[in-house]
């Protein structure tokens, strides 16, 4: 019987299955698979400030998003523009509730999710403080990870704007772009760290945690 320490030292290649034991790394190293070349893990001593970095900068763009104009519409002659919020209660007077509500939750209250709970956990990690909260964290994020931003996004955006262009005119405004600015960091953010590795580091940094 192989223990359960003995196995977290074990790692298997995602192309070709191969397994692999994993031994420390020096900085910036990466280790490939020996059959097929493919990237097993690295390690990169700043992967956390880096990446927070990077949530940073998506939470400023976000914060953008939401105050500046989203779309320019044009309703028989009179132009009008709106922020997410305005938009939210142009479709809410046009009594689509169920696109109101999806635009809400897609727009608002998952990006709001993922990027400020990013945001708390790899700076928590950072000072190496409060090691529960963080694990809860990783949890949340584990659960509401798998809804891509980007989906969320644009298929929330385009019903939104397809309902808006039986009537209007539509223009896209700043506030398109920092959306459009903040999903191309998160795709950036979730090619460099992977859930596993922020996993692996929270280990690292807190020891195992039992509850
Ligand atoms: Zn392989």
């Amino acid at each position: 019987m192989i223990n359960e320490q003995e196995l977290d030292n074990l790692i298997i290649c995602k192309k070709c299955h191969t397994l692999h034991e994993k031994i420390s790394l020096p900085n910036k190293k990466k280790a490939l698979c020996t059959k097929c070349n493919v990237v097993l893990y690295q390690e990169d001593k700043n992967i956390i400030d880096k990446t927070l970095a990077l949530v940073l900068a998506a939470a400023i763009s976000l914060i953008i998003a939401y105050q500046y104009t989203i779309v320019t519409i044009n309703i028989q002659g009179l132009e009008k523009s709106l922020t997410v919020g305005s938009l939210f209660m142009v479709i809410m007077e046009n009594e689509q509730y169920i696109v109101g509500v999806m635009f809400i939750f897609l727009i608002v209250i998952f990006p709001i999710t993922i990027i400020f709970s990013m945001l708390t956990l790899l700076y928590l990690m950072k000072i190496k403080k409060a090691p529960y909260l963080t694990k809860r964290l990783l949890i949340l994020l584990a659960h509401v990870r798998p809804w891509s931003m980007v989906d969320i996004f644009f298929i929330s955006l385009l019903v939104a704007m397809v309902k808006l262009f039986d009537y209007a005119y539509i223009e896209l405004g700043v506030s398109f772009i920092a959306f459009i600015f903040t999903l191309i960091l998160d795709i950036i953010i979730t090619k460099k760290v992977s859930f596993y590795e922020l996993w692996d580091k929270h280990t690292e940094i807190y020891g195992t945690i039992d509850e």
